[in-house]
């Protein structure tokens, strides 16, 4: 990091962006992460016109009258909605770099589902947004360089990157991905797992929102040792009735939300065995030795990592702050672009 160091205003201009599906961070040289908010646009409805971006947008779901809709412009690991993809990365831009943007050279990690149109998308409106220059980085590779892996040793690494839409299982050696699996499977399907089994075995209907309290309360895929309070833990969720629409309450035990979480935890399991499969001997011979990391939001599931263990015979680590690795490793970039540049190729408009 001496480049960083020498010429402090000059380098603050340089970010690294992790767009999520569920939360965008922006890394700062020089000065590390410097935002981090959900990736949510609140428009008016039946207008394209930004009302509010980031927290503000979350902040007024649900508070406001039916006129205002909030738009996740990744939904499900693509872009969904490319105005209002371009309005939030103008809006974080300039909020992480406040002033005369010019010389701002940017790194940014997509979800690597997504097309050559999006990703065209994304680097039209990072240099509308006043970027000199746009370098995309694949999600996992940022993921691993941000839990600290050893990306650039001839040596096999796994890295599982559990986000909101998607999740992404690569082995990484020598720079590169050697292998890898882009589901569409994350954070929003586990809630949307709670919710449907509240739907059929309560006949309650529950909001997302309320999936994702009773998920991050009281969910698990494993029995965890040592913490014998994530078996007996119970959630009291309010709904409406499916027949008659009343409003109810419904206490919530761990073990049926684990019942609930099964599905979609199995399917992020059989793309870790199948990468395994893909991958050269040597290097899945490493992944054995070395084990694999978990990073995102979903690595913070309690369990997730002995079930994931416990189903392939490999060790499992959850990396430190998985919910900033992807941005940590953009930033990693950013810090070093002259050098870790030729890792990246320069993206066109
Ligand atoms: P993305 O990269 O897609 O923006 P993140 O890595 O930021 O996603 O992770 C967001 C997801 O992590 C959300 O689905 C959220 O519900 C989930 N999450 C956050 N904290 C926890 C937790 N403690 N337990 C389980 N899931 C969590
Ligand atoms: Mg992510």
């Amino acid at each position: 990091m001496p480049q960083a160091s020498k010429n402090k205003t000059a380098s603050s201009r340089d970010i690294g962006m992790d767009l999520g599906t569920a939360n965008t961070l922006v890394y700062a040289r020089g000065h590390g992460i410097v935002l981090n908010e959900p990736s949510v646009v609140a428009v008016r409805a039946g207008t394209t016109t930004a009302l509010a971006v980031g927290t503000e947008a979350k902040e007024t779901i649900g508070r406001t009258p039916g006129s205002i809709t909030a738009i996740r412009p990744l939904k499900g690991g693509v872009i969904c909605d490319y105005e209002a993809a371009e309005e939030m990365i103008r809006h974080f831009v300039r909020k992480a770099v406040p002033g005369r943007r010019t010389r701002t050279r940017m790194v940014i990690c997509v979800p690597s589902g997504v097309t050559p149109v999006e990703r065209r998308a994304i680097v039209q409106a990072s240099t509308r947004a006043g970027a000199r220059s746009v370098h995309l980085i694949e999600e996992p590779m940022a993921a691993a360089i941000g839990a600290g892996l050893p990306v650039e040793e001839a040596r096999g690494s796994m890295v599982v990157d559990i986000g909101g839409g998607t999740s992404e299982v690569a082995v990484i050696s020598l720079g590169g991905i050697v292998t890898s699996q882009s589901l569409r499977v994350g954070g929003d399907r586990l809630d949307a797992a709670i919710t449907d089994h509240v739907r059929k075995e309560y006949s309650l209907l529950i909001g997302e929102r309320t999936a994702e309290d009773v998920k991050v309360a009281v969910g698990s895929a494993w029995p965890v040792p040592g913490r014998p309070e994530l078996e007996s833990a119970t959630f009291t969720v309010r709904g409406r009735e499916r027949v008659g629409g009343m409003p109810q309450s419904l206490v919530l035990t761990a073990a049926d939300v684990r019942a609930a979480l099964d599905e979609p935890v199995e399917a992020i399991i059989a793309a870790v065995r199948t990468t395994l499969e893909e991958c050269p001997p040597e290097l899945s011979g490493d992944v054995m030795e070395h084990g694999i990391v978990l990073t995102g939001g979903g690595a913070l599931l309690p369990g997730l990592d002995l079930r994931i263990a416990s189903a392939t015979g490999i060790p499992v680590f959850v990396a430190d702050a998985p919910l900033d690795c992807v941005a940590l490793g953009s930033g990693k970039c950013v810090e070093d672009l002259d050098t870790l540049g030729r890792l990246l190729a320069p993206a066109k408009a």
